[in-house]
Order: C-alpha cells, then structure tokens, then sequence
C-alpha cells in the first residue's frame, strides 16, 4: 500500500465523515477530515426522531428489512437493505462504544415508533436531540483520537488521479488559497441537498456540492428525482422552518385542518402514521385547497410531562414563539427534507471512480428506493461508513451496477462561478415551486431551462474559475429536475400531477453520467 493509499481525504463531518474517520483510524490508516464549516455543523447535529435498529425483543433485521422494502415503492435494492438492516445492531454497539448517550428506560435503550416501522425500534438520545447528541460524542472521539480535521475547508473539484484516488483540490470557505492534494482515497461525506429548496429542514451547509462535484469528475448518479418532504415544520411568517419529529405523532399526535377536523384518517389506513410521501401530499392539498398557509399538529391529548421529557428541543423552540405543545396546536407545513438519490455506490460504497468513496446522505445505495423510512439515514452512514472504512484499508475491484436508464447530461452548461445571490434564490425559488412535491412536465421542463441558463449564464462570465457554490448548487438542482422530467409516473416520493399512478415500466432506477468528454477534464485552473 502506498503512503497516499494510506492517508484517506474525509470530506464532510456529519456522522458518515465522523464515523468513517474513526474507524479508519482504528484500522491504522491516517485519515484527514475536511470540512467546509465548523466540525460540528452538518444535518446530522439537527436530527431528532433517532435512529433505526432492530434490538427490541419483538424485533428482527428481517422485519426490519420487510418494513424498509415496502416503504421503498418497489425501488429498494433488497441486497443493499439487507446489509443496512442485519448490521445495524453492530453499529448501534459501536455508538455506544463512542460514548453516545442513548435514553433508557429501567436500565434498556428506549426505543421509540416513528411512520411505516411495524415495531418500536428507534433508539433516540437526549429525547429529541439524537442527532446533537450522535455529532458530539463523535466529535470528541475524533478530536481524542488526534484525527487531522480541517474546518472551513471546502472541496472544490476532484481531477483524474492514480489508481489510488482522484486528485481532490481544495480552497479555503471564501474559494481562496486553493491546493491541489496528491491523488489518495477520498470518501465524500457531504450529505445532502436540502437547502436548495426555499422551504426546507436543512441547515444552509445542506447543498448538494458533493453531487456536482462527483458528477464532474465523471461518476455516475442514481435517483436524484426522488428528495423527500418531511410532511410537518413549523409554520410562522419568517421563522425556520424547524422540524417537528414524526415521533411526536409516533406518540400519539395527530393532524388537523384550518377547520380542527383530522383529515389523515380519509387518506390512508395508517392515518397519521402513513409514510412521509402521503402525509407532506395531503397536507400540501389541505393548503392548496384551503388556501389556509399550513395545517396544524395537535399533541394536546399527551400529557405535558411526556412532551416536555421526549421532545425537549421542540417544546424549547416552541416556548420562544409563546407555544406550549400540550395546550397549543403547533402550525406546520411540509418541507424538502432528504437527498434519497445521489452518488452510486455498491454495497462497499465504492463510485464509478477508483479511489473514489461515498457514504451517508450523499450516496446512493439503494436502501431506500423511492422513499426513506425514518430513522434509516443516520444508520445508512455507520453501515456503509463501515464498509468504506475497510475498502480503503483493502481496496478491491469492484464499482457500482449501472441503473437500467442511463441519462448523459452534457457538461458544456455547467462550468463556472456564479457567486450572485440572486441567482442562489431562482434556484431556491425554482425547485420548490417546479421540483417540488407535486411536479408537471411542463414545470419540470421549465425549471430544467431556467437551472442550465443559470449554470450558463455562469460560465459565461467566469470560465477561468473553479465551480463556485451557485455552479454547484445550480447543478444539483438541474440534476434533480433533469431525472424528475424523465420518470414518467409517480412513485414513493416522487409525485408527477400528470403521471398520477405508478408503472411497470418504470420499476428500474435512472442513472444520470455527464457526457463523456467533458467530464474527463482536468479541473479548469490546473
Ligand atoms: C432537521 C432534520 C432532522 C432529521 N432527523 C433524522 C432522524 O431523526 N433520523 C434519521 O435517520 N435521519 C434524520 N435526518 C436526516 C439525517 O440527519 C441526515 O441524512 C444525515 O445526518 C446525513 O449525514 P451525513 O454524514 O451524510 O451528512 P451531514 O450530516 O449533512 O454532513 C455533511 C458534511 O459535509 C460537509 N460538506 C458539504 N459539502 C462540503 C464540501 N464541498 N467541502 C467540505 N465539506 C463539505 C458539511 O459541512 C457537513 O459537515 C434529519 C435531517 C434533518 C435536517
């Protein structure tokens, strides 16, 4: 093994960069985290609900994965699921190790029940700051440990490398002082796109970069059509729109119109316990057809001592805006939450590109299909974290199956630096009012010519420059409303006006690759 081959480059600090960091380490290797904000922030620090595995005594991987299988609408890679699901008690006991806090009752992790799980089998920390929780006790292992973490550093391309790795180059968090590191391993942990949405759950490092640099560099995509609207955040004029966990309706929550009627039980069996999908349309019809701005989450049957015990971050966050959870119904409309597409990896999380890794959000494994179940993603970056930690310790042949439909996207719209803030909101605008949860092919096809003009009107004006975070961002978006545009149904979260049913045909995954020649270029200011 060289000594690059040894020195793994960790993009992003999330829990897939953190965990992978540590047991590269432990695995001898010499790994180095880069990360664009400080080493805390990613969306991991922000998850509430918890996270899934199948410890319960009435519990089992196999439920695990039968449940995770059928929120999926057919598209799971069962191969994929079944090592996300039979492995995650072994990385639950690895958090523990970490020194993870998980709540606990008479001396047992608490296990909670979030939408579509048929058991209780979400372990959470803290009541609803698991995801804090996760990233702290994470953070300080790395930083115990030694880890070399860079903060405010950002990945800016990746070139063609050695059979080691690409060439990562590097800038500081305002695109200065760029380097270009030797060709080693890199695993991108960059986590999703959320924050290109105007409404979402994300905190603003949420951008998809990792996606548009990947395809750039050549590597092959998978389902970006399908991004996941979390159905309730709160709702006020100007406030974020912070999360409001599904566990809440777990415990026994439910939905209700402007008019104070529930509304959940017509849609579906499960009422308010339906998968995300269902629950963000029907609220998003509630709106539409009321013209009312939101619908509201009703707790007040819970008693207060429960709310304020398992949901302290949300009660805290509700007493600034003069709410109390067990008096007041909570205000709450459907936001983008969740990239479930993203760089295809197989089951060792390897890309299309040597040397190249993915893992967590930023990865496309296929566990979740057209639809995450709640409480998989936290999992999704130990299981598969795990795997790429020992395939760079012994790398092997290998690399992801090709999806069934290939789209090339030429690359010719997408160079450049676009850095007006302007041009951040269009994108922002664009995606949620065109590629959001109810799509058309007319918007869809609007949006696709508004996201290349951007990306154009870019590269126009700053060829000479690396892509800068509005390139980036205007890919990501272009990408997903690119794929969105082509699957000609409606499927788990992916919702076509004009396409209403599910087909057949349609039961194959669209891969996305920039065409050939562009993507092979060496990165513009080599
Ligand atoms: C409000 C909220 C609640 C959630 N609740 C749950 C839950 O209860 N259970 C669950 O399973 N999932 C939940 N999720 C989803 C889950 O939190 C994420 O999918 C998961 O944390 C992603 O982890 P990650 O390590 O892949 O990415 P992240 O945690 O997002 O980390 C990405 C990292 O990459 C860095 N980065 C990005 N681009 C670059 C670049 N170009 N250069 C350098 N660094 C870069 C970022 O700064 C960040 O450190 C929730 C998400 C949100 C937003």
């Amino acid at each position: 093994m060289t000594e690059a081959a040894r020195r793994p480059l960790i993009i992003g600090s999330g829990i897939a960069g953190l965990y992978v960091a540590l047991r590269c380490h432990e695995l001898g290797l010499r790994p180095t985290i880069v990360t664009k904000a400080r080493l805390e922030e990613s969306n991991t620090r922000y998850a509430q609900g918890g996270i899934a595995a199948a410890i319960g005594p009435d519990d089992s991987p196999r439920q695990h994965l039968e449940d995770t299988v059928k929120a999926g609408d057919e598209l799971v890679d069962r191969a994929a699921a079944r090592v996300l699901t039979s492995e995650a008690p072994a990385r639950i006991a690895d958090l523990v190790r970490y020194g993870v806090p998980f709540d606990t009752i008479e001396g047992r992790i608490a296990l909670g029940r979030e939408a579509a799980h048929s058991r209780f089998r979400t372990l959470h920390a803290g009541g609803d700051a698991t995801g804090l929780s996760i990233e702290e006790a994470l953070k300080h292992r790395v930083v115990d440990a030694g880890i070399e973490a860079r903060e405010r550093t950002v990945l800016r391309a990746l070139g063609p490398g050695s059979r080691d790795g690409p060439v990562a180059v590097l800038s500081d968090a305002d695109g200065k002082a760029v380097e270009f590191l030797t060709a080693g391993p890199v695993v991108l942990a960059t986590g999703g796109a959320g924050s290109l949405y105007r409404q979402s759950s994300n905190p603003s490092i949420a951008t998809g970069e990792g996606v548009a640099i990947a395809f750039r560099a050549g590597a092959l995509l998978t389902d970006m059509e399908f991004v996941q609207f979390h159905p309730t955040a709160f709702y006020r004029e100007g406030a974020p729109r912070f999360l409001i966990t599904e566990a809440l309706r777990g415990e026994g929550a439910v939905l209700r119109n402007d008019a104070g009627d529930r509304f959940m039980s017509t849609v579906h069996r499960d009422a308010d316990l339906a998968p995300r999908d269902i629950v963000a349309r029907a609220i998003d019809r509630q709106i539409v057809t009321s013209g009312h701005p939101c619908v509201y989450l009703d707790a007040t049957a819970l008693p207060r001592d429960l709310l304020f015990a398992r949901f302290p971050s949300i009660c805290h966050f509700l007493a600034s805006y003069g709410l109390d959870p067990s008096r007041d119904q909570i205000p709450v409309v459907p936001v983008a939450h969740y990239m479930i597409g993203g760089v295809t990896t197989d089951l060792e999380g390897r890309s299309a590109i040597p040397g190249l890794y993915a893992a967590g959000e930023v990865a496309s494994t296929g566990v979740h299909g057209a639809n995450r179940l709640a409480g998989n993603s936290l999992l999704e970056g130990l299981v598969f974290g795990e795997r790429v930690a020992r395939q760079v310790l012994h790398p092997g042949p290998g690399g992801p199956k090709p999806p069934a439909r290939i789209e090339e996207v030429p690359l010719s719209a997408t160079g450049g630096r676009g850095e007006e803030a302007a041009d951040l909101e269009e994108v922002r605008s664009t995606l949620w009012d065109e590629v959001g949860i109810v799509r058309s092919a007319e918007g869809l096809a609007s949006a696709v010519d508004r996201f290349e003009r951007l990306a154009r009107g870019t590269a126009a004006t700053r060829a000479e420059a690396l892509p800068g975070p509005i390139a980036n961002a205007a890919l990501t978006a272009l990408l997903i409303a690119r794929a969105a545009l082509v699957r000609t149904e409606s499927r788990g979260a992916h919702f076509r006006r004009d396409w209403p049913q599910r087909r057949a045909i349609w039961r194959i995954h669209v891969g996305l690759r920039a065409k050939a020649s562009a993507a092979r270029g060496r990165p513009a200011n080599r």
